[in-house]
């Protein structure tokens, strides 16, 4: 950010001047750099995806000239496919980020308090931030091994956002937990955030039909290997999903463009190749946590695509920049309660072995 004097800032909306935007995990220029910061899937997505998008020039000469349709409805019937829900349950957006914000202002911008825990995905104090309902925002924090207490979510409120598995701390809450929480809060929406839910947690989808108070929320870009494409989608009863075009259509009408709605529709018609590559990305994640835990890492129960670490005696920050050295960049956040850890995103077992063997040759030796 450019160095801004008072008298330009002038020109600001006051609500802006006093933004707190996220930060985003770099995406840095090193040379034989092992990325492994922002949750990446580290295999390519299925071949047919490819396909598809090189498809879309080849097929029509219009293609870039017209707009893509802004329903969307091909990439959402592939969805609905793919989720067993019918069509009218689907909403799709610009990355979960996009989708996350349509529901905040769908839903949470009232009067009454929303919950989300204390350690969870960093955009939501951003969002509350944005909507101008931080101060209703109440924080509820996770219980000493980082877990989140159920019975703190029965308490009045305007609205619940929890990350399922969370992150960074990648521990899963079961399905009957959450239906706890959905029971207790008839008259607010609760919102399941499972941008990590394919790498081994119960999807809370199979219970958009039983409750009227639910929105889930997922990602083509961990599972799907897509995160450059920017698809996210929400899966809820048709009067949620209502209210999400309405804010969609007042905001930016054509959010998924021709590409993504072709690649989007490929990658879930591909089950097979998905479902294969979660395993494999599972597999990977349990010789990791396995090969830190050897080198004296405690490492949270993980059912995401990345690990979170701390090793005693050895602080997180200088961890971190001593990889970073060497060129492998981890997430750190200098946060309250968790800054002795390490978020590492799962890599192949190649790049995963770079990682051990750098911390166990060159950095604790
Ligand atoms: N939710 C959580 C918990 C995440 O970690 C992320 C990735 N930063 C997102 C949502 C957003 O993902 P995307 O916008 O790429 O779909």
């Amino acid at each position: 950010m450019p160095n801004i004097t008072p008298e330009q800032m002038r020109f600001w909306s006051p609500d802006v001047r006093e933004l707190e935007p996220y930060v985003p995990g770099e995406q840095p220029k090193i040379q034989n750099l092992l990325k492994l910061n922002t949750n990446e899937n580290p295999y390519p997505p299925s071949p047919k995806v490819v396909a598809a998008v090189q498809a879309v020039l080849e097929n029509s000469a219009d293609a870039l000239r017209l707009y893509p349709d802004p329903d969307a409805t091909a990439l959402k019937q592939a969805i609905a496919k793919q989720q067993h829900v019918p069509v009218e349950q689907v909403f799709v957006g610009n990355g979960s980020d996009e989708v996350l914000a349509h529901i905040f202002k769908a839903f949470f911008v009232q009067d009454k308090p929303i919950l989300y825990p204390d350690i969870t995905y960093s955009f939501y104090p951003v969002y509350s931030q944005f909507f101008g309902i931080s101060a209703q925002s109440k924080i509820i924090p996770l219980n000493d091994d980082f877990e989140i207490v159920v019975d703190d979510y029965k308490q009045p409120n305007g609205g619940i956002i929890i990350t399922n598995p969370n992150a960074p701390t990648s521990i899963a809450l079961g399905l009957s937990a959450i239906e706890e929480v959905l029971q207790a809060n008839p008259d607010s929406v609760v919102v399941i955030d499972e941008a990590y839910v394919d790498f081994g947690t119960e999807s809370a989808v199979k219970l958009v039909d039983k409750y009227d108070n639910l929105v889930v929320c997922q990602t083509t870009s961990k599972s799907r290997s897509l995160a450059g494409l920017r698809v996210g989608f929400a899966i809820a009863q048709p009067h949620l999903i209502a209210a999400l075009e309405a804010v969609k259509n007042s905001f930016n009408s054509f959010p998924i463009d021709r590409f993504a709605i072709a690649a989007g529709v490929a990658s879930f018609e591909d089950q097979d190749y998905f479902e294969a590559q979660c395993q494999k990305v599972i597999k990977c994640r349990d010789t990791l946590i396995y090969d830190l835990e050897a080198l004296g890492f405690k490492v949270l129960p993980s059912k995401a695509n990345f690990v979170f670490a701390t090793l005693p005696n050895h602080d997180a920050g200088e961890l971190m920049k001593a990889l970073r050295e060497k060129g492998i960049i981890v997430r750190y956040f200098n946060k309250p309660r968790i800054n002795q850890f390490l978020r590492i995103t799962v890599g192949t077992d190649e790049q995963n072995q770079r990682l051990v063997d750098t911390l166990r040759n060159d950095i604790l030796k």
